[in-house]
């Protein structure tokens, strides 16, 4: 009887444990992904399905040249699952582990009831350098700060010797196939594809850590900082759909450090931001009303405003502060955002707006191509002040200084917000400070080809610092 592997966020050959274990068998493998849009888990976003469709296309060509063939069924989960089981007569199947609470609970119970009917489930970790609930602090308790977790993890994490899979997945009995194209996850507006040539799929994978080890990585923890500078790696929609394992990323970033390539102190940054990946991963483990709820109880109290006005213009970027409107922008166009100004919008939404850091959370996971919901929620729980090893709730960005400070010349911002593409540098980040002249020249026209500032931002900050004040007060 054949094995049965069931594909999830583990879209690659390479590396693949669940797969690797399939083979060891020696029996035929028969690979399938379901689409499951019904289930307990939080559905997939827009971007995410436009990702998934590129992503499974990849993955069906590469098990096609390998012999083999994905099979692709929509439905429960569990239904799909055993309807395979009887077309195969398999007694077992095969899978990576998520992680998420209600991903892994369902597993759970599939596993559960198909193993009471004599169908062997084997889960394992594709997606994480260490499993959640595997690091843990002195007491055997989880971590609530980075940095001592990254030093146990980077203690714990053994990556495995790089694996390429079977050469040969032929043999499995013929079966009945979805169409991707039936399944109509591409939506035409937005086309994810414009912005960025991203190549979904293990092979674009591959090229874009090659890529970023032959250039980015050398000037990292600078370069990271600088939005219109390709100096990220953009791995996160890769690593996601897990179409590189985190283990090929880490143990190919600390090879470059050690053999000389770069300098070790930037294989360290990057090392770190995977850790903060990780981090995200075992938080969401340990407290599974992440998405939902804040980690410090007392940031629930919060008395946020609902500002539809002030969220319409901040998603559609349209706030009058340029580099906001740059990132929001790049966001809609690309399904991605540089880091620095995903800091920097949430700050803003969180902040100046003093709109619910949910609200934000769930416009990303819908926009974003790397939406996760353990990085999500932890992300915005640390802009907000509200989760664990947060940012403090002080720390208020200023949209002016930041894009000042990070898009000097104004390069990212004249790229995404094209009508301010004339406006000279000094006052691109602030064009309502520029004289009459220089935004006649530039051809702007505050209120009419640009807005004005949604909200003033020295009001903004204090009217935010003093709640926020009060309600971080009572955590103590
Ligand atoms: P690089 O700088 O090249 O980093 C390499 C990898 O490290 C990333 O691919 C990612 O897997 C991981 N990483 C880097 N920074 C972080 C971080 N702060 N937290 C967790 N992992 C990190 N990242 C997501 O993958 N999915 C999300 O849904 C997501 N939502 C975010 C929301 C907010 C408000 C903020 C501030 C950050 C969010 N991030 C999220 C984290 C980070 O912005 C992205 O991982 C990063 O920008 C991806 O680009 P990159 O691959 O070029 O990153």
């Amino acid at each position: 009887a054949p094995v049965i592997l069931w594909f999830r966020h583990d879209l690659r050959l390479a590396d693949n444990p669940a797969l690797n274990q399939a083979h060891a068998t020696g029996r035929a493998i028969v690979p399938v992904y379901i689409h499951d849009e019904g289930s307990a888990v939080r559905p997939a976003g827009g971007a995410s399905l436009w990702w998934l469709d590129k992503s499974l296309r990849a993955l069906s060509a590469s098990i096609g040249e390998r012999g083999g063939r994905l099979i692709l069924r929509r439905g429960d989960s569990e239904a799909e699952l055993r309807r395979l089981i009887e077309e195969t007569g398999a007694e077992s199947v095969f899978m990576n582990r998520l992680f998420e609470p209600d991903a892994s609970t369902r597993d759970s119970d599939i596993a559960h009831g198909l193993k009471a009917e004599g169908v062997e489930c084997r889960g394992f970790n594709g997606s994480l350098l260490c499993r959640p609930g595997g690091v843990l602090n002195g007491s055997g308790g989880p971590y609530k700060v980075f940095t001592p977790f990254m030093k146990t993890l980077r203690a714990q994490a053994e990556p495995p010797a790089h694996t390429t899979g079977p050469r040969d997945l032929s043999g499995a009995p013929r079966l009945d196939s979805d169409r991707i194209d039936d399944w109509g996850l591409h939506p035409s507006r937005p086309d994810w594809s414009g912005g960025f040539d991203w190549t979904p799929g293990e092979a674009g994978a591959v090229e874009a850590l090659q890529t970023f080890i032959g250039r980015g990585l050398k000037t990292y923890s600078k370069g990271r900082d600088h939005p219109a500078e390709p100096g990220a790696s953009r791995l996160s929609p890769h690593l996601h759909w897990g179409e590189i394992s985190p283990s090929r990323v880490w143990s190919a970033v600390v090879a470059a450090g050690e053999a000389g390539k770069v300098p070790a102190a930037e294989a360290e940054k990057f090392i770190a931001e995977i850790g903060w990946r990780e981090f995200s991963a075992h938080l969401l483990h340990h407290f599974p009303a992440l998405p939902e709820r804040a980690f410090r109880p007392e940031y629930d109290d919060f008395p946020w405003l609902t500002d539809r006005k002030g969220f319409d213009a901040w998603t559609k970027g349209l706030t009058g502060y340029p580099i906001v409107d740059a990132g929001m922008r790049q966001l809609w166009v690309t399904g991605w955002m540089h880091n620095r100004v995903r800091m920097i919008v949430a700050s803003f939404l969180i902040k100046d707006l003093l709109i619910d850091w949910r609200k934000g959370e769930a416009w990303f996971w819908d926009t974003l191509v790397d939406a996760d919901l353990a990085s999500n929620a932890q992300n915005w729980q640390w802009v907000a002040g509200s989760g664990a090893d947060a940012s403090p709730y002080f720390r208020i960005f200023n949209p002016v200084s930041q894009g000042e400070r990070f898009d000097k010349d104004g390069d990212y911002v004249r790229k995404w917000v094209p009508e301010l593409a004339k406006t000279p540098a000094k006052w691109i980040h602030a064009p309502w400070t520029a004289p009459a002249e220089v935004l006649r020249e530039a051809g702007v026209t505050l209120g009419d080809t640009y807005p004005k500032p949604i909200v003033d931002h020295a009001m903004a900050r204090d009217r935010a610092l003093a709640a926020l004040k009060e309600v971080s007060g009572r955590g103590r």
